[in-house]
């Protein structure tokens, strides 16, 4: 049987993490890794964030626009219907993970409830003069990390720069509890009604009992071996009916967003496997620098890397094509290739069918959609693979 690399560096699981027991604490575990206050624990990093809308919107009851990059997880801007606020979409600026600044001034105004700056890639993503904007309409920053635990601003933990940060414990997102959220914030006051509001989430068994087999599943077969029938046989019969939203699981809707706990079980799981992320973390750094350095050759391509004094956790490498038709060429000859090649998010925003009511031009964010990829950082990605997937994008460079 033919084996498939992961699209992301995902923590595989041990045989013996799943002998967790009450002394493995999942947040006083992160919360010493990373140097944050103890987060509160929800069943996924959406929830984390609707409750973090909630919080925000307790403090100024007045204001529910919640304005979100148009790049970026669809489950965002549905988690912010779901609670009856309303997303403002904001394009990137051209060719950049930041926001457009002037379309970001008109899209703030008296009922902004927060900004939402989101970590892609495992790397830290700049703040321009976000602060400087939240300050002057009273609005707060919610940093989010689901892509980022792990990544640093200065030696400094993601998520304590903003007001609020959130991670995702998600398949695929690094550390998994099979879905899972933590949020916290530097702000005492708010980091206390987050645990109060994340403490009242019911338990909801049924939810539980599929979750915790999807743990046990992921522990015995997130594995190359395994993953042409977990992962690749899906990927590719939604390729070939040209599903490209399916194919990389972005074809969510609102009865994706159960709302309660994350078990006891899972999150000691966890626990015990988060106590490896450090050393994965550091090598998956060492791993992307050295792959990064030789990507740069190519001179159609732009490498995301990370911005000065900051270090990346990179579960992936992020990719920018010059041409639409350039990346769509690479993606056929490499996304069935079982080398651990994907999208990132396939669409802009607005572009996702059942998000398509947001009708907003998003030009830029459409053509980084359409222009990008990405290529797993795996661990089990050897240089060999990488050797084949570099010479292949090679031979789409016309200067070699
Ligand atoms: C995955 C992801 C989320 C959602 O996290 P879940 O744990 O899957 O709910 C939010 N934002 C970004 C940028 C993500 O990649």
């Amino acid at each position: 049987m033919r084996s498939e690399l992961p699209p992301t560096a995902g923590l595989a699981l041990n045989f013996k993490d799943f002998f967790a027991h009450k002394n493995h604490v999942l947040e006083l575990q992160i919360a010493e890794i990373l140097n944050i206050p103890k987060p509160a624990k929800t069943c996924s990093g959406t929830v984390a964030f609707i409750l973090s809308l909630q919080v925000l919107n307790d403090l100024q009851p007045t204001k529910k626009q919640v304005i979100v990059p148009a790049w970026t997880c669809p489950l965002v801007v549905l988690a912010i219907e779901k609670i009856g606020f309303t997303p403002i979409i904001c394009d990137l600026a051209p060719d950049s993970l930041l926001f457009d600044e002037q379309k970001l001034q008109q899209a703030i105004n008296q009922h902004t409830l927060a900004i939402v700056v989101t970590h892609y890639a495992g790397l830290v993503n700049s703040f321009q003069n976000i602060q400087l904007l939240a300050q002057q309409y009273n609005c707060y920053i919610i940093e989010d990390a689901a892509q980022a635990m792990g990544a640093l601003d200065q030696q400094i933990s993601v998520g304590l720069r903003g007001d609020i940060g959130f991670f995702s414990l998600a398949f695929g997102k690094g550390l998994t509890s099979a879905e899972g959220g933590l949020v916290f914030s530097k702000h005492a006051d708010i980091h206390q009604k987050l645990h109060q509001k994340a403490h009242e989430l019911p338990f909801l068994k049924n939810w539980e009992i599929k979750r915790s087999f999807e743990l046990i599943g992921y522990g015995l077969f997130y594995h190359p071996q395994f993953l042409p029938i977990f992962y690749g046989h899906h990927l590719r019969q939604a390729l070939k009916q040209c599903d490209e939203i399916s194919a990389v699981g972005d074809d969510f809707d609102l009865s994706d967003i159960p709302i309660h706990q994350l078990g006891k079980w899972r999150s000691q799981v966890a626990a015990k496997a988060a106590l490896r992320l450090p050393k994965h973390w550091m090598q998956l750094n060492q791993q992307a620098q050295r792959r990064i350095k030789q990507l740069q050759q190519l001179s159609y391509l732009k490498v995301f890397n990370e911005n000065f004094n900051t270090t990346g956790t990179f579960p992936f490498i992020l990719l920018l094509v010059d041409h639409e038709n350039r990346c769509q060429r690479i993606l056929n000859d490499l996304w069935q290739s079982g080398l651990g090649i994907t999208k990132l998010f396939v669409r802009s925003i607005p572009n996702y069918p059942n998000l398509n009511h947001l009708n907003i031009g998003t030009p830029n964010a459409q053509l980084f959609a359409a222009r990008s990829f990405s290529i797993s950082n795996t661990l089990w990605m050897t240089d060999e693979h990488f050797e084949i997937i570099l010479n292949i994008l090679k031979k789409h460079d016309d200067t070699f």
